[in-house]
């Protein structure tokens, strides 16, 4: 019999519950022991949804992040917090979210304020994990109360539990030494504590304990590789079975170290990695060890090729017997709940679609199907390959008119007429802009009204006219706003847009909008990322308008905004029937005649966003080049058709170059604007080394704090960055859109940093 299991579930609740009552709970407005008891009925409900799966996750639920959660199971807080004197969940908030000396959770007049831990994502998904801090000092003390209280609960549900923890190696490698120390050293004064913890576990007759080891998919050299040896050899005398978990790629180079690890079991992601790694895995695996393979995307919103699946696991399970186990490919956590919520989903498109609870259906199916033949299950595997067939050849998916476009792709439609040195000239003489030219990144407040308007018209309860009117009136009082701060080159403000991707996603052809597919990105936080499914095509302009209004209402220039092809790409579901590149180059063609449109349409400037081009690098660098060239290329094909004297604007809000420098000068847009504020600029070093040969905007201020920025700050930040870059190829603005602030903040802010602009046009 094949042993069919999951990794984790998504805790955040089918409808959010877990971030309606965390934020509750924030907010003072709700108990802590109500929260403690949502926390307890989400689990009780996902474990039953996961009745009839052999072996079922626990632990994996988390109050905020299953990161933090090693890291206080570990006893490893940071320093700040060690001698908080409340509630320990508060502390764990404490840790997550930072706390001001102001704070309200009753212990801020005698522990004081708190810095958050810093966040970061959790390797190629767009989860983020609170980082693990580390000094050479740093020791670790066994706290298993939340491990053993979940366990004992699923025990009481009569769940046949399988513990689920973050494993040593991994934990390390994706913490922080905050002392510059070596973070390996601390390995010896770990593995101890994993020890208590695994026999502690066995003591609880726990059988299997699931150690999750993604840093295993990654490029490791030999410090690393020694470390895995060290770390399971040591814990080797445990009394439970491990079971060490990898995924979001294949094992590759990793295979040998990976099959040779003293461990019960192994599991291996054959979506995301590859079926072939796995063949060659098998070949090397001792002949006691299971291996696990996960067959369905714990990624991804497609329903499995079950038949497919079958054909390529029954030999497999032939040959292992019972050392086969199946299960998804990775957690859960990174796929929407129940795909039975969706009311509003066009049906044909749903029948192609799994959530998490479906995914979990097609594993028990798998598991069925192993266990007693297909013949058992031919009904449910028919109509599994009758919906993928439908989708295989639908016209929702497949539209030649794309495709014969994108056969038509040639190296010049990614080509700029000339080279910057060029065009640089043109676009000063018709744009007329001072040194220092001062600009925003595209958004103003999103106020309550504007999202009172937006909720109304969706709901039908506005009509257009009226909702456009409304939108209308907030352009015109940004522009009017933006003409009272003398900036240079302005913004309409994007009052229409209710998120970046969303907004190009609902007007583009070949996608589809789910009411409840949320993920967790992190705490409370969510998306709900659209459903790329077809071939993409723009049926007509989707900017034009609102920016053509906000042009008429000025003598200045007004900067178009769009995003860019890699963005709406990254934070999208995705095909799986074709490369993610195929994918992004047909959304390239698309936002191209809109950037051609607003060319026609008179506007001279035009900014593409790709705030998630360096989000989408592979885990493994040795992968890298193959994508930023086609990511890269695709954002050459949508900005580079126009004329010479437009101007392209991107922005990008990280602050990371140093690793992509080239290819982001590759882009060839003839300005950048890019977070710099907390840096110092010191991230415009990466672009003096480069010589990075156009225009930057180094953000000023950092949009995500209320505090207002002095004008003397700016002006000394500009300085620094006058000491890297030529001043007539400085541009100055903030780190990135307003959207989230108050226009409170927003005007003095911006008066400020206009201020600093003209100061520093007065000293040249
Ligand atoms: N133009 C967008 C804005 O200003 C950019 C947002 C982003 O980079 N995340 O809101
Ligand atoms: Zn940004």
């Amino acid at each position: 019999m094949t042993t069919i299991h999951n990794l984790g579930f998504p805790r955040i609740g089918a409808q959010r519950e877990l971030k309606f009552a965390l934020e509750s709970y924030w907010k003072g407005e709700s108990s802590r022991e109500a929260l403690k008891s949502l926390g307890a009925d989400l689990r009780a409900r996902h474990w039953e949804s996961q009745k009839g799966i052999d072996l079922v996750p626990v632990g994996d639920f988390s109050f905020y992040d299953q990161v933090l959660d090693m890291s206080f199971t570990l006893g490893n807080l940071p320093e700040r917090v060690q001698h908080f004197h409340g509630d320990a969940l508060d502390n764990y908030f404490r840790v997550a979210r930072g706390r001001s000396a102001q704070g309200t959770d009753g212990h801020s007049h005698c522990c004081g304020g708190v810095a958050a831990g810093e966040m970061t994502k959790w390797f190629d998904t767009n989860y983020h994990y609170i980082v693990p801090e580390f000094t050479a000092d740093t020791q670790f003390q066994l706290d298993d109360t939340r491990l053993l209280a979940q366990l004992a609960e699923a025990k009481s549900q009569n769940v046949n539990a399988k513990p689920v923890i973050v494993g040593p190696v991994t934990y390390l490698a994706i913490g922080k030494a905050k002392d510059g120390s070596n973070k390996l050293d601390l390995l010896q004064k770990l593995l101890p504590v994993y020890a208590q913890l695994l026999n502690t576990l066995a003591e609880q007759g726990v059988e299997w304990v699931q150690v999750d080891e993604p840093w295993l998919v990654t490029e490791l050299d030999s410090e690393w590789q020694h470390a895995y040896n060290l770390a399971y050899h040591q814990l080797k005398a445990c009394r439970v079975k491990l079971l060490v978990a990898t995924y979001f790629g294949a094992l590759l180079d990793n295979k040998h170290l990976a099959a040779n690890l003293p461990v019960a079991g192994l599991h291996v992601d054959a979506v995301n990695g590859s079926r072939d790694d796995v063949q060659q895995l098998i070949g090397l695996l001792p002949g006691s060890k299971v291996l696990s393979v996960g067959v369905i995307s714990g990624r991804n919103i497609w329903k499995t090729d079950l038949s497919d699946v079958l054909d390529w696991v029954e030999p497999l399970a032939e040959r292992l017997g019972e050392r086969l186990w199946i299960a998804p490919s990775c957690s859960l956590l990174h796929v929407p709940v129940d795909l039975n919520s969706e009311q509003k989903l066009d049906a044909q498109v749903q029948s192609w679609l799994a959530f998490a609870i479906q995914k979990l259906d097609e594993l028990r199916l798998l598991g069925q199907a192993l266990a007693q033949g297909r013949e058992a299950v031919s009904v449910q595997l028919a109509a599994n390959s009758a919906a993928l067939q439908a989708r295989r050849t639908s016209d929702r998916v497949h539209n030649p008119e794309v495709q014969a476009a994108l056969a038509q792709i040639i190296a010049q439609l990614g080509q700029r007429q000339s080279s910057y040195s060029v065009r640089a000239p043109q676009q000063a003489a018709l744009l007329k802009l001072p040194l220092f030219p001062t600009t925003t990144i595209g958004s103003f407040p999103q106020t309550a009204e504007i999202r009172h308007a937006r909720s109304q018209f969706k709901a039908g309860r506005l009509a257009y006219a009226a909702y456009q009117a409304a939108m209308r009136a907030e352009i015109e009082r940004s522009v009017r706003e933006q003409e009272a701060l003398d900036l240079d080159v302005l913004v309409h403000g994007e009052a229409e847009r209710n998120d970046m991707v969303e907004y190009f996603g609902e007007q583009l052809q070949g996608y589809a909008f789910s009411q409840f597919g949320w993920v967790q990105s992190y705490g409370s936080r969510c998306v709900k990322p659209p459903i790329l499914l077809g071939d993409i095509s723009r049926p007509k302009a989707m900017t034009v308008e609102w920016i053509q209004y906000a042009q008429s209402l000025t003598s200045r220039p007004m900067k178009g905004m769009l995003t860019g092809p890699v963005t709406i790409l990254n934070w999208s579901f995705v095909r799986d029937d074709q490369p993610r590149s195929v994918s992004c180059q047909q959304l390239a063609l698309a936002i191209r005649q809109e950037v051609l449109d607003l060319e026609r349409a008179g506007v001279h400037v035009i900014q593409i966003d790709e705030a998630a081009l360096r989000e989408g690098l592979p885990l493994r660098k040795s992968q890298w080049a193959e994508y930023l060239n086609w990511a890269v290329e695709s954002f050459r094909i949508t900005a580079n058709g126009v004329q010479d004297r437009t101007q392209i604007h991107t922005h990008m809000c990280y602050s990371e170059f140093n690793d992509i420098i080239a290819s982001i000068a590759d882009m060839d847009a003839d300005v950048i604007t890019i977070e710099t504020s907390r840096s110092d600029m010191e991230l415009l070093d990466a672009f003096e080394h480069f010589q990075y040969p156009n225009e930057i905007g180094p953000g000023v201020y950092d949009i995500h704090s209320p505090n207002i920025p002095s004008q003397e700050h700016i002006v000394q930040l500009m300085q620094k960055a006058a000491e890297r870059i030529p001043v007539d190829r400085l541009w100055v603005n903030p780190d990135c859109g307003l959207k989230t602030r108050q226009w409170a903040e927003v005007v003095p802010a911006l008066t400020h940093m206009v201020a600093a602009a003209k100061t520093l046009r007065q000293s040249m």
